[in-house]
């Protein structure tokens, strides 16, 4: 177990007055190591915590003045203190797999981390679930939680995972569902693997089995060019229309057995079989979201000045932990909401409207976003409805990837840059913030690198609305 190290400690806090730095490492708390920082929450929580920790060579304690339930004020470097629980399942349809060699070596950790579930929202398959895990969720109420059911079908299930575990892991969801803990289900969707029949049975068994569980969302592979996996292909248009149409009927089924939908599908779905979206009421507050299933709709509501569906990353849990670092997709995706230009030019210019050799030129007439294929199906009506010719797309095919990866999170620095070099200079060019994870996209590229300066907007309707209304939403400088 490496201790974790303290990476902010907000001013006038408990934590600033006792005195911590940045760099300490934080060894105990009221006598216990952490395992990870829900227990560290837990342990700060106290009135008057004592706090173990190393500086350099020197160890020392102090005592945060505080009350009980009060923030302590510090941020640590990790989640988990000791080992992430990576998972022993190889999925044929793992996009892990499929990621080209000499990415970040984050983006090939294959997690499997019930905490990781708790705190950001990552699926859990519960192969690696215990009895002592369970004992825990339970104790300390970590709820909700989200599993990767794919098949209920036992054996279905575990040559869906490649593991014998998958046949029996989801003895856990149903302990899960009786201790009352809240649960999100996936199915991840194969064609010719899990569909038809099978998605039928697996959705017959999640009502039977599990109609406690809180949702259940139906989401496409992702196959990209570099799969090694033969049997592995995107669905056709009628497969995913077949997909709507089962996953719809039981929506309709459940509705009237349990009084609410259980499943959704996902976006893809639609835009693959051609279809349009459910109002956004059938979303039921969509509560999957992040995972592609009603994003289109709460985009169009937010576009339309509807402020409350402007949903944006949900940062569950996390945004109520004092001290957990952001990870994953749910880290800050840009350093600073800003115009980034181009290596060659000065901010100042930018603003000014400089042209890549210099001179300043007018302002820019026309605002172009920039977006992946699924982005441009979904933006594309909404900017000709609102702004008309005063605003464009730039629909970036994703070559990095290739294959039936068309989602805006998805595409790279070099995909971007090379859509970009063939657009004009001196127009306005807005990037929306889900291409970046702390400031980078996936190949490691920065917006300043970029050949055309880039304003950077977040990624939902209501930021794109003021983006494009001229103000900008306090992004561009
Ligand atoms: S459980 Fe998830 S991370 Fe593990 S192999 Fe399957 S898809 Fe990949």
């Amino acid at each position: 177990m490496s201790a974790p190290r303290v990476v902010s400690v907000a001013a006038g806090s408990p934590a600033a007055r006792a005195g911590l730095q940045v760099g300490d490492e934080l060894l105990a708390v009221a006598g216990r190591a952490p395992r990870d920082v829900i227990e560290y929450r837990l342990l700060v929580d106290d009135a008057r915590p004592e706090l173990e920790i190393r500086r350099g060579h020197h160890e020392l304690t102090v005592e945060l003045d505080k009350e009980a339930g009060t923030p302590a004020g510090i941020e640590v470097s990790s989640a988990v203190f000791d080992r992430v629980r990576t998972c022993d399942n190889h999925c044929e349809f793992c996009f892990i797999y499929q990621l080209p060699k000499g990415m970040r070596r984050s983006l090939y950790l294959k997690d499997d981390d019930y905490r990781l579930s708790f705190l950001y929202g990552n699926f859990t398959t519960l192969t690696r679930f215990t009895e002592l895990d369970l004992e825990r969720v339970l104790a300390e109420r970590l709820s909700p939680l989200f599993v990767s059911i794919h098949a209920t079908d036992p054996l279905l299930r575990a040559r869906m995972l490649r593991n014998r575990r998958g046949a029996t892991s989801l003895r856990w969801l149903r302990a899960l569902l009786d201790g009352g803990i809240e649960v999100h289900g996936q199915i991840v969707v194969c064609p010719g693997v899990n569909d038809g029949a099978a998605l039928e049975g697996t959705l017959a068994g999640i009502v039977d089995e599990y109609p406690e569980l809180a949702t259940a969302a139906c989401v496409p592979l992702g196959v990209s060019d570099h799969t090694t996996e033969p049997a592995m292909r995107p669905h056709t248009g009628a497969e995913a229309g077949a997909v709507v149409d089962l996953v719809e009927q039981w929506q309709a089924l459940c509705l009237g057995a349990l009084g609410r939908r259980l499943f959704y599908v996902a976006d893809e779905y639609y835009l693959l079989a051609g279809r349009r979206f459910p109002p956004a009421a059938a979303y039921d507050g969509f509560p999957q979201h992040e995972n592609g299933v009603g994003m289109a709709r709460a985009f169009e509501a937010a576009f339309g000045g509807d402020e409350g569906s402007a949903l944006g990353t949900r940062r569950g849990f996390f945004a109520a932990v004092d001290g957990a670092p952001a990870a994953g997709y749910r880290a800050p995706r840009a350093v600073s909401r800003r115009t980034v230009p181009p290596a060659s030019v000065s901010p100042v210019a930018v603003a000014l409207g400089a042209t890549r050799s210099g001179e300043v030129g007018p302002a820019p007439l026309r605002t172009a976003v920039v977006t992946g294929e699924y982005g441009a199906a979904v933006l594309g009506p909404l900017l000709a409805r609102h702004h008309g010719d005063a605003a464009r797309l730039v629909v970036v095919p994703n070559r990095f990837f290739g294959g039936n990866i068309a989602v805006t999170g998805l595409l790279t620095g070099a995909d971007i840059a090379r859509a970009l070099a063939a657009e004009p200079a001196g127009e306005r060019y807005l990037l929306p913030d889900v291409c970046l994870s702390e400031g980078r996209f996936l190949d490691g590229m920065t917006p300043t690198e970029l050949p055309r300066p880039v304003e950077i907007v977040a990624t939902d309707g209501a930021a794109l609305r003021r983006a494009l209304e001229g103000g900008g939403a306090g992004e561009r400088s």
